[in-house]
């Protein structure tokens, strides 16, 4: 009843890429509640949310936001109005550009921010910087998902909806902590279960979804192709595969057959210990479902062959037949809020522009030109990774972050830490002063998202509207007006930007996006979202893809034989445990806004390491014992958690916090297709201190 008597916002949550919604309750200055929207208005979630989405709004009012510009002044910072802090940024931007060429500086977008932000900071780097370096955090976690998407079914997105998640007659989960990472959608999955679908879950880890599971796979980590091969190699064999729909639709069926050919399911337990009786049986329990969704996450992509684990993963599905139908499909969960939107549709990407168009395409750029009255670099240009390598190699030397925390999210942070020092010019715009935000020259204060409106796009590929409960604090503001501030201040062929709202970027970016040409705001409020593709004005948007061939000029799909990669590193005498990473239910990424919130460090206040209880006999360690995590990068100490979660000689630390930073330890080895570093594994010891 108390609420009742508050302003009420509906938007969208800021967390995770599930993307609830519910309504925000709020008086001038402050969010006092959170209360899930009636279903018809929020079909991601169904009036519910989860911790995150309730009790995760606290960061908006803390005292430490940024309020004001910051300019460095010896080892700190100075207060600075806008217009000195943008006539610095766009000073030394321009100067950089003159002296060492537009490609000298590379944007980092954000996942969390809208897609009208999104892409303006892409149009912003393109065509006021002239630059062809834009990337994001996507490539830090979906990218091998994109890459072998793209090649295997022409979407680099999830090809069905939280509904037929919902609703599937079976799945297949790997390398995904559904429970914690995406908690709303695998209330559903459990639902499902619990009702009598099928749940196999293969995981080093015994994640809170495979508590639910009729076949718990333990795998070795790093070895996923195997097993995925090999359950391919079992359905060929005993002809279980929809012979009718790979004739139909798929191509490459017999380079499939050959490269899966030496996975016996004998094999496979030599290479991954999951006994060959379990690796059968769940293969035919996924041939001969009606409806399989093949969900996974970070545990697949996240090494340094993830793109070749999601080839696998994608040549199952199709072999199956469970792409293009409802119930069924091939579910990347995507990690932010607006990973799917504003990390990949707005182009935010080195190799795309809005809409996936290739950057390399004179057609394309032809188009954009048209629109944009500048021609875009029709270069591809450089990763994330890429990046800090050429910041060291002195190629690149100015670097705009937009939301982002890659001074905890690297890996190898010593690495990447000096590679932010090393930078001639660095400016952050942030709601903190970040791990990142840190190293720079100036910092920008930005608006959180209940201080802003405009679209995310969640991991079903629906848009939905964000929408502005309050002000941001003292001088912050949203990243768009912070965006069309600089980029009127830069000379690009004398053009000035004038936008006046969200819905105004809106407009013009689904002139250049033919995926989301048919939206509006309007319809898209109206309407519960829509998700992509939605080609015109009278199109509903599409519930799952490829019903009616898939994304190639000739409507089929291909099989893409993944070759077994082994980790980039392995065991020794001296590091003789395998590390793995990963979430926690409470925190979110780099915890730059759970860490401030303090119903959720009263749960969780610390990072800690999973051990085996075997394990941990063996090096006489306890439960709660403060431990020392070593690699040969670097150590952290932290509290041990004794639990049969990790197999033996595997250890689990989360990625949330800067004390015990587990980037700390992990290594700067990539996946040469998507260039996503392997978090997933990496050598190290432990010992108590
Ligand atoms: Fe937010 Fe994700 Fe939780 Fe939903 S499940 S409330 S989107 S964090």
């Amino acid at each position: 009843a108390r609420l009742d008597r508050l302003d009420r916002t509906e938007t969208t949550c800021g967390y995770c890429a599930v993307g609830c919604r519910f309504e925000l309750y709020s008086d001038d200055e402050r969010v006092l509640g959170v209360r899930a929207t009636d279903p018809d208005a929020a079909p991601a979630n169904d009036f519910s949310t989860c911790v995150k989405g309730k009790f995760g709004y606290g960061f908006i009012e803390r005292d430490d936001r940024l309020k004001t510009p910051l300019i460095r002044e010896g080892d700190g910072f100075r207060e600075a109005s806008w217009d000195e802090a943008l006539d610095v940024v766009a000073a030394e931007l321009e100067g950089i550009r003159r002296d060492h060429g537009a490609d000298a500086i590379s944007c980092f977008a954000s996942s969390k921010c809208t897609n009208e932000e999104d892409y303006l900071m892409e149009k912003f780097a393109r065509t006021v910087l002239g630059t062809k370096n834009i990337d994001n955090c996507a490539r830090l976690c979906h990218s091998s998902t994109v890459a072998a998407l793209l090649e295997t079914v022409g979407y680099g997105a999830m090809s069905n909806s939280i509904e037929d998640v919902a609703n599937a007659d079976c799945y297949l989960f790997s390398g995904t902590n559904t429970t914690e990472s995406h908690p709303v959608l695998a209330t559903k999955v459990k639902r499902n279960v619990r009702d009598g679908a099928d749940l196999v879950v293969v995981d080093p880890r015994k994640v809170g979804i495979a508590e639910h599971a009729d076949q718990y796979l333990r795998s070795k980590p790093g070895y996923d192709t195997a097993w995925m091969n090999g359950m391919a190699r079992h359905i060929i064999e005993r002809d279980l595969h929809d012979a009718a729909f790979v004739e139909e639709h798929v191509r490459d069926f017999d380079a499939l057959k050959r490269k899966v050919e030496p996975f016996t399911s004998a094999e496979v337990e030599r290479l991954t210990d999951i006994p060959a009786g379990e690796l059968t049986a769940a293969a035919e329990r996924i041939a001969t479902a009606d409806s399989v969704v093949f969900g996974w996450a970070m545990g697949l992509t996240q090494h340094s062959h993830g793109t070749n684990n999601v080839r696998a993963m994608a040549n199952l599905a199709l072999l199956t037949g469970n792409v293009g139908k409802p119930d069924a499909g091939l579910s990347p969960f995507r990690g932010h809020n607006n990973v799917q939107g504003g990390g990949g549709d707005m182009g935010t990407l080195p190799n795309v522009l809005p809409g996936y168009q290739d950057v390399t395409d004179p057609e394309v750029l032809d188009t954009f030109e048209e629109a944009w009255g500048v021609r875009p670099p029709e270069e591809i240009g450089l990763t994330v990774p890429e990046t800090f390598e050429a910041i060291h190699d002195g190629d690149v030397r100015g670097l705009y972050v937009m939301g982002e925390n890659p001074a905890l999210s690297e890996p190898d942070i010593g690495h990447a830490n000096k590679a932010l020092e090393e930078t001639d010019f660095l400016v952050v715009q942030d709601l903190f002063m970040t791990e990142t935000a840190e190293h720079a020259d100036v910092v920008l204060p930005a608006a959180a998202f209940a201080e802003k409106s405009g679209t995310f796009t969640n991991t079903e590929r629906r848009v939905q509207r964000v929408g502005k409960a309050l002000d941001p604090p003292g001088e912050a503001r949203q990243d768009w007006e912070i965006l069309q501030s600089l980029a009127n201040r830069i000379d690009h062929d004398g053009r000035r930007w004038d936008y006046e709202t969200p819905t105004e970027i809106f407009e013009e970016l689904t002139d250049v996006t033919p995926i989301y040409a048919g939206m509006s705001h309007e319809r898209i409020e109206t309407e519960g979202g829509l998700q992509w593709p939605c080609p015109d004005a009278d199109h509903p948007g599409t519930r799952f893809l490829y019903e009616d061939g898939f994304n190639f000029s000739d409507g089929m799909a291909r099989f893409v034989p993944a070759d077994m990669g082994e980790p980039g590193e392995l065991p020794t005498e001296t590091y003789p445990l395998t590390l793995t990473t990963g979430r926690v239910l409470y925190h979110f990424h780099t915890g730059t806004l759970t860490r401030r919130v303090e119903a959720i460090t009263d749960h969780v206040p610390e990072s800690f390491v999973e051990i085996h209880p075997e394990t941990a006999g063996t090096l006489g360690i306890e439960g709660g014992d403060t431990v020392r995590v070593e690699s040969e990068r670097g150590h952290i100490d932290v509290r041990a958690k004794v639990t049969e979660r990790p197999g033996k000689g595997v250890v689990f630390v989360p990625m949330h916090f800067a004390d015990g930073a587990v980037n700390t330890l992990t290594g700067e080895r990539y996946d040469p297709t998507s260039g996503i570093p392997e978090y997933k594994v990496a050598s190290v010891r432990i010992e108590r201190i």
